[in-house]
């Protein structure tokens, strides 16, 4: 399929050019990470909080300041969000674990065993507006020592689960990923997206992002593939204002309109593992890649909470 090339940008759909800022730049904010991951926008505080996992840190950049170290160790930290209280909510390989920061700064462990077997290494992590947090749990935290603790894994399958919140209970949503990574709801949260990333240790396995019908008991159905990744693998991923998706992908970040069209991609030097949007108008895409932390201004805004 042919495109144009203007930049840092690859337009593959006309729509692409009313989602972005012909001339923003991609600024590299940040370098030193081994590998960048989970970034969370912080409103109230202006600032983003991010994962370098493999050297145990919780980051913070603060526009026009900076970064620092917010938490290290981390116990492997990776995805990050905040629940409805606006409460830090992360997944830790090390602990193989799921995490909630009190405003206080204890941490509550909200998750690490399904019927009395450890987790995988839960890797990301969102919060649907019921409260209840839905986490993917791959086994790349303990596949080796760099990005957390070598280990075999307890459960037979790699899975989305749903932690309600009234009651602790956590129940199995999915079961039949490679490796289920990034998650994110449409705007109205009827859909739920998940990404598989198992094509990383098995070529297999297809690169793409699938789609499911959320219904009002918690469970999905109905399964299909929305986008295929034609470069690299999807990780993490966001949702604009008008469901338009915005993943991460080997060449950078590719967008996709709510019928599964690619629209268009901003070329990215690193490999690109996660992105939110942030800053006072949420029209500011924060950008994990590999060793930097990059943003770019775009004419849309994120619908994600937070
Ligand atoms: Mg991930």
């Amino acid at each position: 399929m042919s495109h144009a090339r203007t930049g840092i940008y690859e337009i593959h759909d006309p729509r692409f050019r009313h989602l972005i800022v012909s001339s923003a730049a991609l600024e590299e904010l940040y370098s030193g990470c081994r590998w960048a991951e989970g970034p969370v926008w912080f409103g109230d505080l202006d600032c983003l909080v991010f994962s370098d996992i493999p050297n145990q840190r919780l980051l913070r950049y603060v526009p026009d300041s900076g970064v620092s170290v917010l938490r290290s160790p981390s116990n492997f930290a990776n995805g990050n969000t905040r629940d409805r209280q606006g409460r830090l909510i992360t997944c830790e390989h090390g602990g193989r674990r799921v995490t909630r920061t009190e405003t206080d700064g204890r941490i509550t462990v909200l998750a690490d065993r399904f019927e009395g077997k450890r987790l995988n290494a839960p890797n990301d992590v969102v919060v649907k507006s019921d409260g209840s947090i839905w986490f993917t749990d791959p086994t790349y935290g303990i596949l080796s020592d760099y990005e957390g603790y070598k280990a075999e894994p307890e459960l037979a399958t790699h899975n989305v689960f749903r932690l309600d919140p009234a009651t602790g209970g956590l129940a199995i949503v999915v079961d039949d990923f490679g490796q289920p990574n990034g998650l994110a709801f449409s705007p109205d949260e009827k859909q739920l997206y998940v990404a598989d990333s198992a094509s990383s240790h098995d070529e297999n396995w297809p690169s793409h992002i699938r789609v499911f019908d959320v219904l009002e008991n918690g469970k999905l159905e109905n399964s299909r593939v929305f986008a295929v990744i034609d470069k690299g693998l999807p990780d993490g991923f966001r949702l604009d204002i008008s469901g338009n998706l915005w993943t991460s992908a080997g060449d950078g970040v590719h967008c996709f309109a709510p019928d599964g069209t690619l629209l268009g991609k901003i070329l990215v030097p690193q490999t690109v593992a996660n992105l939110t949007f942030g800053g006072p108008r949420r029209n500011r895409l924060y950008i994990t890649a590999t060793q930097s932390l990059y943003a770019i201004y775009l004419t849309t805004t994120g619908a994600q909470w937070p």
